[in-house]
Order: structure tokens, then sequence, then C-alpha cells
């Protein structure tokens, strides 16, 4: 295969080939291109404006198109045709599967994923399928969209089922990664009741599943359960600051009684559980639009439109990088650790500091695609929401401890490939 497209370096300087970790007699590792080919390459040939001239491109041409983002990887495509001048799309479907890891059937397990169809959910099916699993995706696609799983439909280890977790399901599985529920602002305080019966319903739900089939069990659980926290960093140990009746209850108590249960059915059923406490996440795949720091920004420059700092810019937030999350969940659920581990990484910075960080990637990518200078994005400020946490950074000596887990990919870094990734997007007409 060619080399990366875009070549990555670690907080050392190391370039980054693999993602994964070889932990508890469980070897994690893909090749960093084979999950970019899954993500970071456009989902359409862009026709120009002869659709005939399109629509008779030879193969040759069409996996040139893809290679430039997907290092190579084009044999595993699809090559659906936009055109613009209808703003319409002729999908087709993959002739071939990215292969998948031959695991002996001892070792293969049955995944269920609950919210797999959503941002954090899609990459840990990539990568529970490269690594050879049997992965069941229970989505009701309220955040999430089938498009971030289309890739494996119709491969044999992989089932898409669209349901609510609110309502009970039955399945035989082995483990069971439970990270449905809708994790923005603006998407959560959209219908509060919801949110909470989902936290609520759908993980008791869920671990009563876990208790019948014995299945490990691994919450998705959250730095808001530490509120606007007192204690800096925050480490496990610390019990939160909670608004218990604001706008952002419905989720942090929701993720709070969610973690109550978990601890729950372990104590009284003896259920085999983890929990991770995840700290903001970006990365390729996050919904454009679902109000979020990170995307707001990224595509608010590539647009050329004002980037929107709420309040006065001096709140911190923490922010890690997709696969770092990942290689902790997967390391999680193979571990020991059933007390809570914080997932996130230590890098803090203002809110404000983040905007003027992602407006300089964004105009270095820009000026190293040849786009033309175009005038600088302004950063303007907005009110400061209800309850907004002041602080937030992960003691993560917890997970470096027991996991042997520490995160390894740089906010630029991760931000040059998100960029990379919705400019794809907005250049198909998608964003
Ligand atoms: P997301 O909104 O992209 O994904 C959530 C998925 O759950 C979506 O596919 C959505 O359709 C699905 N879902 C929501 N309600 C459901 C229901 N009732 N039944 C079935 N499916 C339902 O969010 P994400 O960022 O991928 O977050 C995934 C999990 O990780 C969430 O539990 C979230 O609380 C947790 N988490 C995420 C972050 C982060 O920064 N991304 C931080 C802390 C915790
Ligand atoms: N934020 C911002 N501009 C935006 C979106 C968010 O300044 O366009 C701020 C928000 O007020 C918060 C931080 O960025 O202080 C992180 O917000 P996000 O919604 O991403 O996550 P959370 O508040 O849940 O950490």
């Amino acid at each position: 295969m060619s080399p990366s497209y875009i070549k990555t370096f670690d907080k050392e300087g190391n370039e980054i080939t693999t993602v994964g970790l070889d932990r508890f007699g469980f070897d994690s590792r893909v090749p960093l291109d084979v999950l970019r080919s899954l993500y970071l390459r456009s989902h359409y040939i862009i026709s120009n404006n002869d659709t005939k001239a399109i629509v008779n491109l030879s193969d040759k041409e069409a996996e040139a198109e893809h290679a430039k983002l997907s290092s190579g990887y084009t044999l595993f495509q699809p090559t659906s045709i936009y055109f613009p001048e209808t703003a319409s799309v002729s999908y087709s479907t993959l002739s071939r599967f990215p292969p998948v890891k031959l695991l002996p059937l001892s070792q293969r397990k049955r995944v269920l994923v609950t919210g797999g169809a959503g941002f954090v959910g899609s990459h840990l099916v990539d990568r529970l399928m490269l690594l050879g699993h049997e992965v069941t995706v229970l989505d009701n696609f309220f955040t999430g969209s089938k498009t971030t799983v289309s890739h494996w439909v119709g491969h044999p280890n992989f089932e898409l089922v669209r349901h609510d977790v609110v309502e009970p399901f039955m399945i035989e599985c082995d483990q069971i990664y439970h990270l449905a529920c809708p994790a923005s602002p603006p998407h959560y305080q959209v219908n509060a009741v919801k949110t909470i019966k989902t936290s609520f319903m759908g993980t008791l739900n869920m671990l009563g599943l876990a208790k019948r089939t014995k299945a490990r069990f691994l919450t998705s659980s959250t730095s808001e359960i530490y509120g606007d926290p007192e204690v800096h960093p925050q480490h496990e140990d610390y019990w939160g600051h909670v608004n218990p009746i604001g706008p952002r209850a419905c989720y942090d108590e929701g993720k709070r009684v969610a973690e109550t249960l978990t601890y729950g059915f372990q104590r009284q059923d003896g259920v085999d559980v983890r929990v991770a406490r995840i700290f903001n996440t970006y990365g390729p795949r996050m919904n454009p639009y679902d109000g979020r720091v990170v995307s707001n920004f990224i595509v608010q420059a590539l647009k050329g439109e004002d980037m929107t700092v709420y309040g006065d810019g001096t709140q911190t937030r923490s922010f890690q990088y997709i696969h770092d999350l990942i290689d902790g969940l997967i390391a999680l659920m193979g571990s020991d650790e059933s007390r809570p581990v914080n997932i996130g990484n230590g890098d803090e910075f203002t809110i404000g500091e983040f905007a003027e960080l992602v407006r300089e990637i964004v105009e270095k990518v820009q000026a190293e695609d040849g786009i033309p200078h175009q005038k600088r994005v302004e950063i303007v400020h907005k009110p400061m929401p209800t309850d907004d946490p002041q602080k937030r950074r992960p003691d993560t000596t917890r997970a470096k401890q027991s996991l042997g887990w520490q995160p390894r990919w740089t906010a630029r870094m991760g931000i040059e490939e998100m960029v990379r990734y919705y400019k794809a997007k907005l250049a198909e007409g998608d964003l």
C-alpha cells in the first residue's frame, strides 16, 4: 500500500502508524491507514457539469480520485457519484469489504454496541470489526446516522438494528458497550425527559441483558458527572458539583444514575461492569451541526464564518482525539479494572485559545492545499450558556496505572485530520 497521505506524529515526535494497544493478552492494534480509509475519504466522486463524462469515468480515474484521501486503500471504496447540477447522488455498494482478522471461535466475541451509529460508536465499530469480532449495532438514529456504519452493512460479522434502548432488547452476546445517549448539549436538551429516560431506562435494560447473558458491560459515563468542579484536575474519587435542576441536569444526573445502576447490578447480581468517564472527545464523523465546540469552530472557520466563543472564552476544556478514546475503551473492557476510569487528554485550553488554534490550523491546511488566502475569520463572543462548567481537565493517573493507557494524539494532529475530513465533506456539498 502507498504511504499515508497525512503523516501524524505523537507528543514525542514519533510517527503514529497504528492505533490500539497490546494489553491483557489482547492485541487490539490496527494500521492507522486502514482506519483512515474508512472515514477520511470522499464518499462520492463529484461530477463536473457534464454528467455523461463522469458516468463514463474509467475505474482507474475513479480510483485515483479516492486515493487522494485514503492512502491507496481504494479497493474497498464505493464509487458513488455526486451530480452538483441536480444536487443528487448515485450510490453504489461495496464490491469488497476491508479485510478483518480471522479470529478462532474461542477468541471471537459477540459484541453489542448501543449507540453504535453515533460518533464514538462508529469508530469503536470499525475497530472491533477489523479485529475480527461479531458486532451488532443498536441505535435509534436520533443523533447517529446509518451512513457512519454503512460500509459494514452486509458483512457476515455485522448487524445493524434500529431500536430504542428505552425498550428491552434480547440478544445473545459476550460484551456490551453501552453508548446510546445524545452527547451534545443542544441535542440532549431538546427533549430533556427523553434524555433522562434514555440514561435511566436504557441502562437498566442493557444491565438486565448483561445479567442474563453474563456479558461484560461497559458504560460510557462522562466528565459531566463532576458538574462545575471544585477540584482541579478531576480524579475519580471526586463526587462532583452538579446542579440537579438546571438545563444540563437531564444529562449529568442521567449519567450519574446510570453509574449508580451499574454498581447496583454489580453488587446485587454480580454483573461484570466497567465504567469509562469520558472527557471531551472530537474527531471525524462528529455531526458537524451538533453544536459542540470543536465541530462548530472547524466548520465556521472552513466556511469563512465568524467563530463563536461563548462568554469571555476563559472557561477551559481538555480535548481528546477519538483514536485515544477507542484505545482506552477497548483496554478498559479487556482489563480487570471495575472502578470508574477517567479517559481524556490532560492538555487544557481556554476556549478562546482553542478558537485561535483551530483558526490557525484551518489556514495552514488551506494554504497547503493551494486555496488562495481569504479574509481572516473573526472570533466573536456570544452569551455563556447556563451552568457551563468553568474548568475541566482529567486526572488520568488511574488509566495509566490500571490500563497502561495514555493519550498519544496532540490537539494539533487531531484537529488537522478533522479539518481534512470536513473539508472533503464540504467539497462534496455535504456540509
Ligand atoms: P452521539 O450523539 O454521536 O452518539 C450517540 C448515539 O446514541 C447516536 O447514534 C444516537 O442515535 C444513539 N441514541 C441516542 N438515544 C438513543 C436511544 N434512546 N436508543 C438507541 N440509540 C440512541 O454521541 P457520542 O459523542 O458518540 O457519544 C457516545 C457516548 O459517549 C454517549 O453515551 C455520551 O454520553 C458519551 N460521551 C461522549 C463524549 C464526547 O465528547 N463525545 C464525552 C463524554 C461522554
Ligand atoms: N462553546 C463555544 N462556542 C461554541 C460551542 C461551545 O464557546 O460554538 C463552549 C461551551 O460554552 C463550553 C465549551 O465550548 O464552554 C465546550 O462546549 P461543548 O458543547 O463542546 O461541550 P461541553 O460543554 O459539554 O464540555
